[in-house]
């Protein structure tokens, strides 16, 4: 593992952030000190013998941080760049997200380092039944529940459920969360991360009196959450005016099309070309004049020298993890507002939570009723954060993040150290 890679600096960003919470809330140094660290670490090889017939390799993690406040949750990432830094960054993450949402779970995070956009759909299946395979015996609908992250959908989760309930002998769909609705999936889990986001969004504009209808959003990914926010914000008049991805970027004055620009997407593989946009640079993006800021791709990209150009009121973190340290001093210090990534993407947990109570008790809830128990929970853990904002005098991110390690640390002193 190189020293300097992405996820170290990502991971010592986030230890930074809950170093920070614990000094204002006055939690004690040694409740900071183990939460440093993982309760467990998988780190497991997957053989795959390629067609060729050559014998590949490759590498998966499962990171369990903590289990304070319930059974670990977090999804499963594939990306080529994965490494344990990154992973375990992402399980304190999880932590600490679930405790801001008053979830009744615990955080973790698994990943495999491979490129599925090069992976045969065959190939990804094998890989991902060997990586739950060797990860079995850690996992369960009451010890750890994985969920989709980057690169991974409801069709993977299928293939987890299928794995472990093949090995136990019996059905368990409260294994994993973020399946196909026809096999015990959530409606609406596909889209929940996007529209918590635009929850957020609409909360944070009311908040600072700026009109929905009408204001100016750019977006960074046009993946899972960054298109279902973009869906949601635009049918409530918001005017998405720049959208990326990995290939590009575009841009339209008086706001893209969303609907069609799914369609592009869908067809060409790309958000660049779309009717009536301008291309512009994926850079340029993050330092347009709009009202809204979404970073719904990969951890760090709001660094400091980036920050320095941002010209946005709101930015609110679809991703994990988008902004760095220093970034996020410099745009606290222009009076950016932000809604910290544990906040603005937790709709895909807490609606991970809901899928799961519903599996357990094998019921099915119709779309709306889901919808509407994510935003009452999603509203709710934004005016708590606000409250905080406001009494402790710390920007959002702090506020957020002391909300939830107070919890985390009450669990963790209340329960004491056994054996
Ligand atoms: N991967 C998502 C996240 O980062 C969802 C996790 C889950 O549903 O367990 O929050």
């Amino acid at each position: 593992m190189n020293d300097t890679s992405i996820g170290t600096v990502f991971l010592e960003n986030v230890l930074g952030n809950v170093k920070n919470a614990c000094e204002l809330a006055n939690i004690p140094v040694e409740i900071y000190e183990f939460l440093k660290r993982p309760k467990r670490i998988i780190i497991v090889s997957i053989p795959l013998r390629a067609r060729d017939g050559s014998l590949k390799n490759f590498i998966g993690y499962r990171v369990q941080h903590s289990d304070a406040l319930g059974p670990y949750k977090g999804g499963i990432r594939y990306y080529p760049t994965v490494d344990l830094d990154e992973v375990t960054a992402l399980a304190m993450l999880m932590t600490y997200k679930c405790a801001a949402l008053s979830l009744p779970f615990g955080g973790a995070k698994g990943g495999v380092a491979c490129d599925p956009r090069k992976l045969s759909l065959e190939d990804l299946e094998r890989i991902t039944r060997r990586y739950t395979y060797m990860i079995s015996s850690v996992i369960g609908p009451y010890v750890d529940i994985p969920a989709p992250d980057v690169y991974t959908d409801a069709r993977v989760m299928a293939w987890i459920m299928d794995t472990y309930s093949q090995l136990v002998g019996r059905q368990v769909p409260e294994v994993v969360t973020g399946k196909p609705v026809y096999l015990g999936g959530c409606e609406g889990r596909e889209e929940a991360t996007g529209y918590g986001t635009f929850i957020t969004v609409r909360e944070a504009c009311k908040l600072l009196g700026i009109p929905l209808k009408g204001a100016r959003v750019a977006i960074q990914g046009f993946g899972n959450v960054g298109r279902h926010a973009a869906l949601h914000l635009s049918s409530f008049g918001a005017k998405v005016v720049a959208v990326s991805d990995s290939k590009g970027a575009i841009y339209r004055k008086e706001g893209l099309n969303v609907e069609k620009l799914i369609e592009h997407k869908k067809a060409t593989g790309e958000v660049r070309g779309f009717q009536d946009s301008t291309p512009i640079d994926g850079d340029e993006l993050l330092g347009l004049e709009v009202d809204v800021l979404i970073p719904a791709a990969l951890e760090g990209v709001i660094n400091k020298e980036v920050a320095e150009r941002v010209r946005a009121k709101i930015v609110a973190e679809g991703a994990n993890g988008p902004t760095t340290i220093e970034g996020n001093k410099v745009l606290q210090e222009k009076g950016v507002f932000i809604v910290p990534d544990i906040l603005a993407n937790a709709g895909g947990v807490t609606t991970s939570y809901l899928e799961w109570i519903q599996n357990l008790q094998r019921e099915h809830w119709p779309r709306e009723k889901v919808l509407s128990t994510l935003e009452e929970k999603m509203v709710k853990a934004f005016n708590d954060a606000v409250e905080t904002h406001r009494r402790i005098e710390a920007g959002m991110r702090d506020a957020v993040m002391v909300l939830a390690v107070s919890r985390v640390a009450l669990a963790i002193q209340t329960l004491g150290i056994w054996p």
